[in-house]
């Protein structure tokens, strides 16, 4: 069986800045190190983590005075910033710099008295073009849309163009807060399909960009699975397939990858290659607190 691995796939420059964190506030402060909420959304990433002396929390409330904290990198509410602040929790934000640039613009559109989401102010959440048909809102002429950074860009497209039909004044910032890496790794999966009889997407149920991968190569007419790992394999999925993709989402570790190539080897002979793919270079700064670790 013919194995074509996606390029890019797995980490991204915001999941592997928001783990480094974790690893050097452990190593300069010792455990234990809390976190609030999965660091990222991949459990076997949490698991290694939390057996090294991270403790995730759902709530701050869980968190013990003076304890060090790390704010994931999904990010968190304005509420959950000044709870913290008021506490004088010590904070480490591993929020990605590209999420903390989507609730930046959230926010200055709240400024100007528009309605949004997310945001202090008035908020709608807008999932699907049938959503916007049925969007009841105060100020037609008063509104902007910020999306998420992990989002479907053919479907952000299509939800974007049906808010702009019904409400010209509308404005945002098009799909361009769709981050690199989400972009990279749908178009990745798109070539794929173009190559492959089956697509594997590793990743956790709760990952979103990797959601929008196996949709991606689902809706491009294969038969696509998210799997956490190899123990998810199931032979059958191979009967009479001559090739399979495999890609990753962006919290997924490469190690994972290398596990379901082991796994596919045990299931039929294969034989591996890696699509060319756009190469990426990108690099966040580490915050101060743990620059020095
Ligand atoms: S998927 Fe994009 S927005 Fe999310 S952490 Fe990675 S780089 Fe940041």
């Amino acid at each position: 069986m013919r194995v074509v691995l996606a390029q890019p796939r797995g980490f991204c420059a915001g999941v592997e800045r928001a783990i480094e964190i974790v690893e050097r506030a452990l190593a300069k402060f010792g455990p234990p190190i809390y976190v609030r909420h999965e660091i990222v959304h991949n459990r076997h990433v949490v698991d290694d983590l939390r057996q090294r002396g991270a403790v995730f929390v759902d709530e701050l409330s869980e968190v013990p005075e003076g304890a060090i904290t790390v704010f994931s990198a999904h990010g968190v509410a304005r509420k959950v910033q000044d709870a913290a602040a008021e506490r004088g929790l010590p904070v480490i934000d591993a929020t990605c710099p590209l999420v903390a640039k989507v609730h930046a613009e959230g926010r200055r559109y709240a400024t100007q008295e528009r309605e949004i989401g997310q945001i202090p102010g008035k908020v709608h959440l807008v999932q699907t073009v049938a959503e916007v048909a049925s969007l009841q809102v105060g100020t037609p002429d008063r509104l902007a849309y910020i999306t998420q950074t992990t989002l479907s860009v053919d479907d952000t497209r299509g939800i974007i163009a049906a808010l702009k039909a019904r409400f010209p004044g509308i404005v945002g910032p098009d799909v361009r807060d769709i981050c690199y890496a989400t972009q990279n790794r749908q178009q990745a999966v798109r070539d794929l399909a173009g190559q492959v009889d089956v697509i594997l997407v590793v990743g956790s149920r709760n990952s979103s960009n990797s959601n929008r991968l196996r949709e991606i190569g689902a809706e491009l007419g294969k038969p696509s699975y998210l799997i956490d790992d190899a123990g998810a394999l199931r032979p059958e999925w191979f009967a009479g397939m001559g090739s399979v993709g495999v890609t990753a989402g962006a919290s997924a570790p490469e190690v994972l990858v290398q596990g379901v190539l082991e796994g596919l080897r045990r299931i039929a002979e294969i034989d591996v290659s890696t699509l060319a793919g756009v190469p990426e270079d990108v690099r966040f700064r580490l915050p101060a607190e743990v620059a020095d670790a």
